[in-house]
C-alpha cells in the first residue's frame, strides 16, 4: 500500500500514515475522491516532484510541511 494517496482533481497529496487524530482526518474526506481522482504515491520524492513539477499541494491537515497557500 502506497504511503501518500494524491487526488488528482484537487491536486492534494494526503499522507496516510500521519499520525493524526480521527477528527482530523475526517477533515481530509478521503472517502469523497472518486477512484478515477486517486493517485498512489509511495516516497516523499515523488511527493517534492509532484509539488514542485505539476502543482500539487499537501492537504493542510495532514501533510501540512508541504502544505502552502
Ligand atoms: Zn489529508
Amino acid at each position: 500500500m502506497a504511503r501518500y494517496l494524491a487526488n488528482t482533481n484537487t491536486k492534494e497529496i494526503h499522507d496516510l500514515e500521519a499520525n493524526i487524530s480521527s477528527d482530523k482526518r475526517a477533515l481530509c474526506e478521503l472517502d469523497k475522491i472518486k477512484p478515477e481522482h486517486k493517485k498512489d504515491v509511495y516516497t516523499e520524492g515523488e511527493v517534492d516532484l509532484l509539488i514542485k513539477n505539476e502543482g500539487y499541494d499537501g492537504c493542510k491537515h495532514c501533510l501540512p510541511e508541504y502544505h502552502t497557500d
